[in-house]
């Protein structure tokens, strides 16, 4: 019984959580808590198989969060999955590393953000990284690189799994796809994402299994006397000391396997809960919208209604070719053209047409939030998002090729979508879920933007030689949407087949406090003297690349400002 003392406490294991723990407790002088609602999963088998991606949907692991019936996207609610578990989400991921492209990692210094760039984040990329030197069967069959963007003495081994697909799938991509003026990209981990590649994967490639932030960053360093671990404890709410005029947290409280008690920090909360939680775990704490937490009875003890706002996530749609051929073994191609190379001679015209609505959109977003976020922020924003796209040409969508078995798939998302959603919780009891609201295709640009892509990629699979290896399409297939149809054919497809792409961040953003910022640029949030947020809550913008790899460097970059912050 009794309660514990620690320095630092760490709400949530998952995949940003675990990284910044362990670097934090290389300072052996300072006890670091890390408090996890899940359960270790390290002899899970649908974690570790590298093969078995989509296993753990549904089963006790997935939080399998549930949105608000989505009013833009057909009307019904979606699955938002995430990992409940030791390493968090990186435990039911796709693995797949990609980083992000240079210019939005600029954007965080450019919004306010003092010291946050591509050039000062690549060192915190490799420094989280092992990079694991293909060999020549693997090179064979596509995985290549530059080995300068390449880290290789950090806790997360990357690499290309043991069995790749056969080596002429490459080769037909390649031509194919150069057909619709798309190159080869060598490494895109480089900052620059444009183009045909086999990225890498967070795998162990010689174990052949899963390389989650458990397996990296806590169970080779679980005997670290400065590191606990407390598992299947849920954290509640924060709990702040009753220091008049301050806002300091003494700890937190959670529920156990079987009671209600509270762990206390003499230092730091850090919350690492993810984009669906932290926001809330603030809201429970009082930190968030005054009108919200009033009406749940909530003490306010900070006025911050930008809290569990500018909720972006990517939507996901699929097409599938019957396989003239029979694939064994892992593929990781993915292709991520331009707004240029997927609108041809249309895109100055497109380009235009959404510009013309920015302005809208952005009342839009801010009519939603009843006014907890300005239009003129979220117009900065959009109209930033809108340069990405259309001036640098950064990706416009990601398009997976998987040739598995015998089918060859093809799943993708739009990068970066304008619709802005928010997750707010709706009872001062933390075990009540919060409403998600991601708002998916609130902007008709958006469902536009995901039909082009997908006519773009029935395009590529009807080009030589792509075309020569696979047989008909059976998803949707011709019955379902004809050669001919018309866009409100695709897009009656897309609202009805399309999940979320589970890349939700933006919900306790890191930016200057007037432009809607929840944490500052050293991660702590406003108004509270010891709260932090490391998690992928605090991307302000959505990144081309997958998320994973870039919360690894944030997290080692957060763990660095925490250390210098209580050197002495
Ligand atoms: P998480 O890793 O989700 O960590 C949050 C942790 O907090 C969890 O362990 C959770 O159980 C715990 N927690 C939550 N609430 C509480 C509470 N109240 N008390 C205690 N603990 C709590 N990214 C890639 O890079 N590559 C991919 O291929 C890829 N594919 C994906 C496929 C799927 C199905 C999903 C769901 C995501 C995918 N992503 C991918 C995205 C990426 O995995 C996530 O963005 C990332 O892991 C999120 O990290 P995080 O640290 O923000 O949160």
């Amino acid at each position: 019984g009794g309660s514990s003392q620690y320095d630092f406490i760490v709400v949530g294991a998952g995949t940003a959580g675990l990284a910044v723990a362990n670097r934090i407790s290389e300072m052996k002088d300072f006890k670091v808590a890390i408090i996890e609602a899940g359960d270790s999963v390290l002899n899970n088998f649908n974690v570790s198989t590298v093969s078995g991606y989509g296993l753990a949907f549904g089963t006790e692991i997935d939080w399998a969060y549930q949105t608000k019936n989505q009013t833009y996207a057909g009307g019904s609610a979606q699955i938002v999955r995430a990992g409940k578990a030791v390493g968090g989400t990186s435990t039911i991921n796709g693995m797949s590393y990609t980083r992000a492209q240079s210019e939005q990692i600029d954007a965080l210094e450019q919004f306010g953000n003092q010291g946050w760039n591509w050039e000062s984040l690549l060192p915190y990329y490799k420094k989280s990284e092992r990079f694991q030197v293909p060999n020549s069967d693997q090179v064979s069959r596509g995985a290549d690189y530059y080995i300068k963007y390449h880290g290789d003495e950090g806790p997360v081994k990357v690499g290309w799994p043991k069995r790749l697909t056969p080596s002429d799938v490459l080769p037909v991509l390649d031509k194919t796809f150069h057909k619709l003026n798309i190159s080869y990209n060598r490494d895109v981990n480089g900052g620059s994402m444009v183009g045909l590649t086999s990225h890498p994967n967070t795998v162990d490639s010689d174990a052949n299994v899963r390389q989650d932030s458990a397996r990296s960053y806590y169970w080779p360093y679980e005997d670290r006397p400065n590191l606990k671990l407390i598992t299947n404890t849920r954290v509640n709410r924060i709990i702040w000391s009753n220091k008049p005029n301050e806002t300091v947290a003494i700890g937190v409280e959670v529920t156990g396997i079987d009671r209600v008690y509270t762990i206390y920090a003499a230092k730091e909360v850090i919350l690492s809960a993810g984009s669906l939680r932290s926001p809330g775990l603030l809201e429970l704490s009082g930190v968030g919208n005054p009108d919200l937490l009033k009406s749940l009875n909530i003490p306010v003890m900070v006025n911050l209604s930008s809290v569990g706002e500018n909720l972006q996530d990517q939507t996901n749609n699929a097409l599938a070719y019957a396989g003239a051929d029979v694939w064994f073994g892992s593929p990781t191609f993915s292709v991520l053209p331009s707004a240029k190379q997927i609108f041809g001679k249309e895109v100055s015209t497109i380009a235009s047409m959404v510009s013309d609505r920015l302005e809208e959109y952005a009342k839009n977003v801010s009519e939603l939030s009843h006014g907890a976020v300005k239009a003129d922020n979220v117009l900065e924003a959009l109209k930033f998002q809108h340069e990405l796209i259309y001036k640098s040409q950064v990706p416009f969508a990601e398009i997976v090729m998987l040739p598995i078995s015998n089918s060859f798939s093809s799943e993708y998302w739009t990068l970066l979508p304008f619709s802005r959603g928010s997750i707010h919780i709706t009872s001062a009891d933390a075990s009540v879920p919060a409403e998600i609201d991601p708002r998916y295709f609130m902007f008709d640009s958006d469902l536009s933007a995901q039909v082009a892509v997908a006519k773009f990629i029935r395009k590529a699979f009807g080009t030589t030689p792509l075309n020569t290896i696979v047989g008909l399409e059976f998803a949707p297939g011709l019955k379902t949407i004809p050669s001919n149809a018309t866009d409100a054919t695709w897009q009656g497809w897309i609202e009805r087949q399309y999940r979320s792409n589970f890349h939700p961040v933006g919900t306790a953003s890191m930016l200057p406090r007037e432009k809607g910022g929840v944490v500052n640029s050293k991660l702590q949030v406003y108004g509270a003297r010891n709260v932090r947020v490391v998690d992928a809550s605090i991307l302000p913008f959505q990144l081309c690349g997958h998320l994973t790899s870039t919360l690894y460097a944030v997290a080692e970059k957060a763990a660095d400002i925490i250390k210098k912050d209580y050197a002495n």
